[in-house]
């Protein structure tokens, strides 16, 4: 097999490989479709708790090529999604239902070898069988989409609420859908990139700002009668977009941190404000029990991910791939390792 390893930070280098066996209860993945996300950027600049040498890539799809001893409901020629994270089911997180928020928590592609190769093993529990029909491309994102429903879930938007999200990249695309679906009344975007405004208009959103060219609020306000939304959700994981998260929400408002901030990273918050709005801040951790229901999702066409797919590479394209993910000229890019 071929692999793009990171060898430490800021090294990635395309590397041949023999074949890992497969122990019980795992498969073999012929990786199709694997997408490069802001985690994979985090790992490769050493910002991430990653082990080094490692295969990155937790967003893929491929064909199931061998299965190991005790492997029953999946077969060779099956099309499968990957969700990467897999609890110990032992922990207290895991006993009281929270198993994403497990203390031993494994990933593949974060602490495990993962699908920036033209091969990867996973174990069997971690493979979803893909909906007839669908890409690999397309199922390749359902683990940012499962992300996005857990989040959405998060901050829970009601009929009739305004939304607001905060960053128009992949995530807050899929935000914005999903907080049309679940019935908001306006779904307000705030992103810098022209590119992304435009896409945000076009999948749904009653207004984009440019929150360099417009004050968000008066923005808002000209355009809804009125400021602040019953929902912010922030996909940029900046100091400045999380403190403007807080302040853009309403009497009774919710607040979900979904972009992933450095850890160390603080933002001022005025208690106040909270307590006299009644404001909920909540956060959102990977895709606890929403693979399956992502993968429904996207088969059905009400989440739409086809043209936020900006570029597809080779695997020795990767390092151009994060180039251009940590310079924002790019929605979301798929490496095709047998390309
Ligand atoms: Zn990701
Ligand atoms: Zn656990």
């Amino acid at each position: 097999m071929r692999a793009a390893v990171f060898l430490g930070p800021g090294e990635c280098e395309v590397l041949e490989r023999g074949l890992p066996g497969l122990q019980e209860g795992e498969v073999l993945v012929r990786v199709e479709a694997s997408g490069v996300c802001g985690t994979d950027l985090h790992i490769y600049k050493g910002e991430f708790p990653a082990r080094f040498p490692l295969i990155a890539g937790h967003e893929f799809a491929g064909v199931i090529e061998e299965t190991g001893p005790g492997v029953e409901h999946l077969r060779p020629g099956d099309r499968v999604a990957i969700n990467p994270n897999i609890p110990c089911g032992l922990c207290r997180p895991c006993e009281r239902g929270l198993p994403h928020l497990c203390h031993n928590l494994r990933a593949i592609g974060v602490t495990m070898d993962g699908g920036f190769a033209t091969h990867c093993v996973v174990p069997v529990h971690q493979a979803h069988k893909l909906p007839e029909g669908m890409s690999f491309a397309v199922a390749s994102l359902s683990e940012p989409v499962a992300c996005c429903l857990h989040g959405i879930e998060q901050a829970d938007p009601q009929p009739g609420d305004v939304v607001l999200v905060i960053g128009a990249g992949m995530i807050g695309l899929v935000m914005l859908q999903l907080a049309l679906l679940r019935g908001a009344s306006a779904v307000i975007v705030s992103e810098p990139s022209e590119q992304k405004r435009k896409m945000a208009l076009s999948l749904g959103a009653a207004l984009a700002v440019d929150p360099q060219e417009d004050d968000l609020d008066a923005a808002v306000s000209s355009a809804l009668g009125d400021p602040g939304a019953d929902v912010v959700i922030e996909c940029v994981g900046s100091e400045q977009t999380a403190q403007q998260a807080v302040s853009a929400a309403r009497e009774g408002g919710r607040v979900l941190f979904f972009g992933v901030a450095p850890e160390g990273s603080r933002v001022p918050i005025s208690p106040y404000e909270v307590y006299r709005k009644e404001i909920t801040i909540k956060g959102s951790f990977t895709n606890p029990f929403t693979q399956g229901r992502a993968l429904a999702l996207l088969a059905s066409g009400r989440v739409k991910v086809e043209d936020l797919i900006t570029h597809r590479m080779p695997l020795s394209d990767l390092p151009r791939a994060l180039e251009l993910l940590a310079t924002h000229q790019t929605i979301r890019t798929l490496i095709e390792p047998q390309e």
